[in-house]
């Protein structure tokens, strides 16, 4: 939900946004095509029951094929809303899917497994040091996995508090939010905002590896040539950080936590065939992704990716 200048402003977002779902599902190994839906208004004062029972019933009438869940501008109440009128919903309050960071936080977890095995030829996190930014939802909860696989950790937040209880249940170093992206460690994990990949960060990372939750974390696809030279592993940000569309698929009636984990874990797979064909095409691996998830399209009606 946006407050769009007009309808062409809204269409063009939307088209941008379902390319790039079409994409994120292909990559998470989900036989969907890719659907967005925008609302047109100010999600701090057009908000109205009417609205949503209306978003609701335009949903209900594809019948199945779209299902619709929170975003931008969207909270899980909305989704609710919504729920009430038509069953297409996902990630709502009653199936117990509304929180998708655990399964986000593993999903980063083996995709940064992926990324150390490919740079170092094992994916021990003994010894090696992460620098996590942002200890919210998903970056506390990849702290901890880290944590218990060995890892050494720095964090950063923005909330000094947070920052403090991940140091205190975890053992992590605090940096200062400025400077935790130039941190001495093996990885990087962006998990707090998007564009911090730019001119000015990338020339001072010392990380070889970045692998984090946060979404467009590249401030321009340019970005993407500047990390491969200069030695730096990327794990594309919509590769790694799909557990969270995972989550959604599985959400339901039926939902299943432990089936969305293991399922979120493949992403350790996807990130390898990802790094290699970046390695063996000799190109970036932002590319190398879009070029494995278009392998994985499947016209309507041929079964499963
Ligand atoms: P969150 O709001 O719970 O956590 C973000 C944390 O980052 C907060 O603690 C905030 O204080 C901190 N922060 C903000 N600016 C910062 C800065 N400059 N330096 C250091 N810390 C800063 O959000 P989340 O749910 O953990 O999501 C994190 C990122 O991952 C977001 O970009 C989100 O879009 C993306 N993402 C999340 C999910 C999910 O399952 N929640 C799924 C896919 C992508």
């Amino acid at each position: 939900m946006y407050p769009y200048p007009d309808a062409e402003a809204a269409l063009t977002d939307v088209l941008r946004l379902s390319r790039g779902m079409t994409y994120k599902n292909a990559l998470a190994e989900l036989p969907f095509g890719g659907g967005k839906s925008v609302l047109i208004g100010d999600p701090h004062s057009d908000k109205t029951r009417a609205l949503f029972h209306g978003m609701g019933r335009a949903v209900d009438a594809l019948g199945g094929r779209y299902k619709v869940a929170e975003d931008s501008g969207i909270a899980v109440p909305d989704v609710d809303t919504m729920g009430e009128v038509t069953p297409h919903v996902a990630g709502t309050t009653a199936d117990g899917s509304s929180d998708p960071s655990p399964v986000t936080a593993w999903g980063v977890f083996h995709g940064m497994r992926a990324a150390l095995r490919h740079r170092h030829g094992s994916d021990s996190f003994a010894g090696r040091r992460v620098a996590v930014q942002g200890v919210g939802a998903v970056g506390r909860k990849l702290c901890r996995h880290l944590a218990e696989a060995g890892a050494e950790l720095v964090v950063a937040d923005t909330n000094p508090e947070a920052a403090r209880e991940a140091a205190d249940a975890l053992g992590a170093a605090v940096s200062e939010p400025d400077a935790l992206l130039r941190a001495d460690a093996d990885i990087l994990a962006p998990c707090a905002m998007g564009a911090v990949l730019n001119d000015a960060t990338i020339p001072e990372l010392r990380a070889g590896i970045v692998a984090g939750a946060a979404n467009n974390q590249l401030e321009a696809d340019r970005h993407a040539e500047m990390l491969s030279q200069r030695g730096v592993l990327y794990a594309p940000d919509y590769a790694v950080n799909a557990g969270g569309v995972i989550n959604i698929s599985h959400g339901g009636p039926g939902y299943d936590a432990q089936a969305a984990l293991a399922h979120a874990a493949r992403i350790h797979d996807t990130l390898l065939e990802i790094f290699q064909r970046a390695e063996r095409e000799a190109t970036t691996t932002a590319a190398a992704a879009d070029r494995v998830a278009e392998t994985r399209f499947t016209p309507r009606g041929r079964g499963p990716i």
